[in-house]
């Protein structure tokens, strides 16, 4: 492990006061090569050989290092990046039929919300990632698929269990000196913590939000989500219209589909009863296979037949098509390369989340 200072999650002016720069304009400059996926300070050419020989002494441009890259035929790029202390999380660029890039990030090294159908629930929580951290995946995907569009959270981890480090990253990759994304092009999404809808509806940044629905059925989301036991259904309904009418945004309900689990009549109804009155748009996602899990993949009628029933009743609606079958699936799948390369799917570290 490096002792020298990482500066993916510093803007300007911190990088400018941790290195002790004169004049100040040299820490904008780093910042924006930064911005521009400088991964060395021999690229930063508008500084001297002597200033970039003295900031190799105290600093590095990135923290993590790719240690494995898997590439689907359908434009689906995994990366799988090895942090300073040997952890490991995966990236994934996902690629729409419009052509346009998104990176879905981790925010953090596993997930102790323990979602019965998620991958990456059953590693358990080994820490929350850096703000460095995060913005190091976004860089990395830009240096293998070109500028990227959008940006969403639905990597490893629940983001609003660690919101700080969210929205640094997010200051750092909107900031007008560096990357410059439009907070527009954002999305967070949230297994459904209230508090945090609150508090991103009420101290910004000014994002979008998803909330990981998977069923209106309250006992069986209580099952499938043990975060609906502390934060239930109806208080959730509540933090959505709030983050709805503040901000002006319409929020997206993601429901992973489960063969003959939640695509009923009964849970159809239940959906239509919790999205009518809200401003949402729901996204439906064909359950991705995990091993060893109880469930299977719906099938293609009965998807479509869902889709109908909340169609029918007036409410917008899309079904998401598969992405990355061959590399091991995209969003809510990751977690399978760690544990290949840690060995006989050993958990992380479990960490209780209260
Ligand atoms: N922790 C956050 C963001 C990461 S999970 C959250 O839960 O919202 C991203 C999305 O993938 C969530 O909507 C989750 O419900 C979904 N998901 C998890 N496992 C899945 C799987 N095996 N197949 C399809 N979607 C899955
Ligand atoms: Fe964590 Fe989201 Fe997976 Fe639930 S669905 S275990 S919150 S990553």
């Amino acid at each position: 492990m490096s002792d020298k200072i990482s500066l993916t999650g510093l803007n300007s002016t911190e990088i400018t006061e941790t290195l002790g720069l004169s004049p100040a304009f040299r820490g904008k400059q780093i910042f924006q090569w930064i911005g521009k996926g400088a991964e060395s300070f021999d690229e930063m050419t508008n500084l001297s050989m002597a200033i970039r020989e003295e900031l190799k002494q105290k600093a590095i441009l990135r923290s993590s290092s790719v240690t494995k890259v898997l590439r689907d035929s359908d434009g689906t790029i995994k990366l799988q990046i090895t942090l300073k202390d040997g952890l490991a999380v995966e990236t994934v660029l996902l690629t729409d039929k419009e052509d346009r890039k998104t990176a879905c990030v981790s925010c953090q090294v596993g997930c102790a919300m323990n979602c019965a159908f998620c991958q990456t629930g059953h590693l358990g929580l080994a820490r929350n990632l850096e703000a460095g951290e995060i913005v190091e995946q976004f860089l990395y995907l830009e240096k293998h698929a070109g500028p990227l569009d959008n940006i969403v959270f639905m990597g490893m981890g629940e983001p609003m269990i660690n919101l700080e480090n969210v929205r640094k990253a997010i200051s750092i990759l909107t900031d007008k000196e560096g990357r410059a994304l439009s907070g527009r092009r954002i999305t967070l999404s949230t297994s459904g913590v209230i508090k945090g809808i609150y508090d991103l509806a009420d101290n910004g940044p000014n994002i979008r939000l998803a909330v990981s629905l998977t069923t209106a059925d309250k006992d069986f989301r209580e099952q499938l989500m043990p975060i609906g036991r502390t934060n239930p259904l109806e208080d959730l309904r509540k933090a959505i219209d709030y983050f709805a009418k503040k901000t002006g945004k319409r929020v997206t309900l993601e429901a992973a589909l489960l063969h003959n689990k939640n695509t009923t009549e009964e849970s159809a109804r239940n959906m239509i009863n919790f999205a009518r009155g809200l401003d949402v748009h729901i996204n439906l996602i064909p359950w991705n296979p995990v091993a060893g899990l109880p469930f299977s993949e719906p099938t293609t009628a009965e998807c479509h037949s869902f889709l109908q029933k909340i169609e029918q009743a007036g409410i917008n609606v899309t079904l998401r098509t598969r992405r990355g079958r061959e590399i091991g699936g995209a969003c809510g799948q990751l977690g399978k390369t760690l544990l290949d390369s840690q060995g006989n799917g050993k958990k992380l570290q479990n960490v209780n989340y209260q």
